[in-house]
């Protein structure tokens, strides 16, 4: 019944995950889940307020623009200016998205041919090689190792792969890892994608959740990156707005354009009540993004002091709200998971669910309180490991 394109797709981990976690709750068991990169505070209450104005504007009521409102991309173009200095023309160089994973999802069908090569890191968020697929390209795996601080080394693709590559798809401050980059990172992906002649895409998805005065420099803000690439920035993670979908890209114009092209055939773009609800997001006051900074730094705090009390060695993220450690010896990620939730109840990522790069590793999610936190590296330092 199905076409070779979802019969090919691997086997979904988090699903085996989700009814594991579901058989501990039918037991009875205290689950602390720290496996969702999903934020657990609500919407800021301004933001809300304004979407609810917005929705009794029957204005708001009829189809959307295919690009955007133009109000929602000055207030993103105004916010880009504001938060890293770029210029950017709302009307050519900015792209309302339905949530990034649409863009991802969606970006290389405007410009991958069958048989095309799309550069895809490992470990990653899954949406970069399953959207590469889906346009019938073939993704490349380009390995994040701890020893290159979790980034790609460009050196190491193949000249046969780089002939057929047409798009690179990277993300800093990065899930799952939570590694960063720096400008010199950036710059070398300029020469690299001007070199070979590729699109690339940065999915910035944690621009703003940085910690300890670190501030994440953004590609689009190198010399020479609006030449060759697009920056996707989301809500989601910014103003606790996961369920809300709603995302942009900027950058390169002809690259929007075609992003673009595909979207006003696939979807009619975003609720403008919803658009509204992100003008007032990008333009108040953004206390409540350093609020919510504080809160996770607090978290991460607590994380890692029980992380080296068992003896797991991780180093402080300084962005993202993602804990990445290696797993203790005598277990890969799938296991050290199992054991996790079946002797201690608590809900963490194996690795391996990020590609098979990530075997080895597991990742914590920040997003639960202080206390739980607590209790759950005390269950962990009970546990025989
Ligand atoms: C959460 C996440 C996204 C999805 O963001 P939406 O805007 O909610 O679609 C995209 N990329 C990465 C790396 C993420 O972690």
């Amino acid at each position: 019944m199905y076409s070779d394109r979802i019969n090919s797709l691997p086997p979904y981990l988090f699903a085996t995950i989700d009814e594991s976690k579901a058989a501990m709750k039918e037991k009875g068991v205290d689950v602390i889940d720290l496996g969702v990169g999903d934020p657990d505070q609500p919407t800021p209450e301004h933001i809300v307020e304004s979407m609810c104005k917005a929705v009794h504007d029957t204005q708001t009521h009829t189809y959307p623009s295919y690009a955007g409102m133009t109000a929602f991309r000055e207030a993103a173009a105004d916010w880009c200016k504001k938060t890293r200095g770029m210029d950017l023309d709302p009307a050519s160089e900015v792209l309302t998205l339905i949530g990034s994973k649409e863009g991802v999802a969606h970006i290389p069908l405007a410009f991958i041919n069958p048989g095309d090569v799309a550069l895809c890191p490992d470990p990653a968020y899954p949406v970069y090689k399953i959207g590469t697929q889906f346009a019938g390209g073939e993704p490349h795996i380009m390995p994040l190792l701890e020893e290159n601080d979790f980034l790609p080394d460009l050196d190491a693709i193949p000249r046969d792969k780089l002939d057929k590559a047409k798009l690179m798809f990277f993300n800093y401050p990065n899930n799952p890892t939570s590694a960063i980059a720096d400008k010199k990172f950036f710059e070398e992906v300029v020469q690299f994608a001007r070199d070979n002649d590729i699109v690339v895409i940065h999915d910035n998805a944690y621009s703003e959740m940085t910690y300890d005065n670190y501030k994440a420099p953004s590609f689009l803000s190198v010399d020479g990156a609006m030449d060759v690439g697009v920056e996707l920035y989301s809500l989601s993670k910014t103003y606790n707005m996961t369920g809300w979908r709603l995302a942009f890209a900027v950058g390169n114009k002809d690259i929007i354009a075609g992003i673009g092209k595909v979207k006003s055939n696939v979807d009619s773009g975003a609720f403008d009540a919803i658009q509204y609800a992100g003008i007032t997001a990008l333009s108040e006051s953004q206390q409540c993004v350093a609020d919510m900074n504080i809160i996770y730094q607090k978290r991460r705090d607590v994380l890692l002091k029980g992380l080296r009390e068992l003896g797991l060695d991780v180093k402080p993220p300084k962005a993202t709200f993602y804990v990445w450690a290696p797993v203790p010896d005598g277990y890969d990620s799938v296991g050290f998971a199992k054991l996790l939730l079946e002797n201690a109840g608590i809900v963490a990522t194996p690795g391996v669910g990020f590609g098979s790069y990530g075997e080895g590793y597991i990742r914590f999610a920040l997003t639960r309180s202080v206390e739980r936190i607590n209790e759950a590296v005390e269950r962990m330092s009970r546990l025989d490991i």
